[in-house]
């Protein structure tokens, strides 16, 4: 039997595996791209969730700039799972039992697995304001980040909506790209308004009243609509939204979460929990394909050398 058929045989009927890695988008595939090649035995569990699915374009990522998020993982997937020794299953992780080297993985459909090293690319989830037609348009016209999304909507009628002393500084960014900004505080301004006499742009304004509703065409704004009955057009909004891990699995068996919610990692993207490596958004601030790439493959390629160490204790 050649090598390639040795190890895929051997990976579709396994439950026990090296390393199981929750999550199975951008930050997931490139750690187990990198595991993959190191010939460990690579389980990816993935629920189908990531944060980019209702974005038409993703920007901002050389080689892949425009192209479809789903796109992107598609084909990563299919490089992936080229290599015998890597398995990838549709399915959601339930619970994390066990500790270095002796871990368990329940899934929903799946039932359990058993590996000696977990990787937790869960990424996390935005949390929508109650507000009809914001969460149908977020990742259109209601964009997290201008180096994804700005130059699209640049010189367009912009907002941003936020409120708090993180606005300034927001604002400042944005007016790089279009003049015709606003801030929208959705209620009163939680700030010093003098502040922003900083922001040279005479035709910046601040608009405390609150918003009813945001009108669109499949996601496009087109006008807010405010609760007093008056209306602004408006072509594009920023919005800098809470979040929340997707699972808590992490913080259940031990993973520390830094105070700004995301799973605490070293350099190497090792957690707080031996044997427990983190990657992607649900690690760190600045939010993108790059990145999630970036720190999944420092993962896999630690966690490797983590099982050498074991190995030559
Ligand atoms: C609206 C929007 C638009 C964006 N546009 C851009 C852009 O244009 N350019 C750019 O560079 N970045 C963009 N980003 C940022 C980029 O999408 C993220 O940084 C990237 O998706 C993070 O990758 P990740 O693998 O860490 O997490 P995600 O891509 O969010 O994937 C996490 C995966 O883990 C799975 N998962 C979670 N819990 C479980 C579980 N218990 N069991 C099994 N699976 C689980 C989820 O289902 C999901 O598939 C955008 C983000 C948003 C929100």
């Amino acid at each position: 039997m050649d090598f390639d058929n040795f190890y895929r045989q051997g990976i579709m009927e396994n439950r026990d595996f090296d390393v199981v890695i929750i999550g199975g988008s951008y930050a997931g595939l490139s750690a187990a791209m990198a595991l993959g090649r190191a010939i460990r035995k690579v389980l990816i569990i993935d629920a189908g969730k990531p944060c980019n699915r209702q974005t038409p374009h993703s920007h901002n990522f050389i080689t892949h700039d425009g192209a479809k998020p789903a796109e992107i993982s598609a084909l990563a997937k299919a490089q992936v799972l080229a290599y015998p020794t890597v398995r990838f299953e549709n399915d959601t992780v339930v619970d994390v039992t066990g500790a270095n080297n002796d871990f368990t993985i329940v899934t929903e459909q799946k039932g359990a697995f058993t590996a000696k090293k977990i990787i937790f690319a869960t990424g996390v989830s935005d949390i929508m304001p109650a507000i009809p037609g914001f969460s149908e348009s977020w990742g259109i016209s209601v964009i997290h980040c201008p180096y994804c999304h700005g130059y699209e909507y640049s010189g367009q009628n912009t907002g941003i909506f936020m409120n708090g002393e993180g606005a300034l500084e927001f604002v400042k960014l944005i007016d790089n790209w279009t003049q015709k900004l606003t801030l929208f505080t959705n209620g009163k301004a939680a700030f010093n308004k003098e502040m922003f006499s900083k922001i040279s742009n005479p035709d910046f304004r601040i608009v405390e009243k609150e918003i009813k509703e945001l009108l669109h065409d499949r996601g496009h704004l087109s006008e807010v609509v405010f609760k007093d009955g008056s209306r602004e057009e408006l072509d594009a909004m920023y919005a800098k939204l809470p979040f929340q891990q997707h699972t808590d699995i992490p913080a259940r068996i031990g993973c520390e979460i830094n105070d700004a919610g995301y799973i605490k990692v070293d350099e190497f993207g090792k957690t707080s929990v031996a044997g427990i490596f983190a990657a992607g958004d649900n690690t760190l601030r600045l939010r993108s394909v790059s990145s999630a790439v970036a720190t999944g493959t420092v993962a896999g390629a630690f966690l490797n050398h983590e099982m050498i160490s074991d190995r030559y204790v």
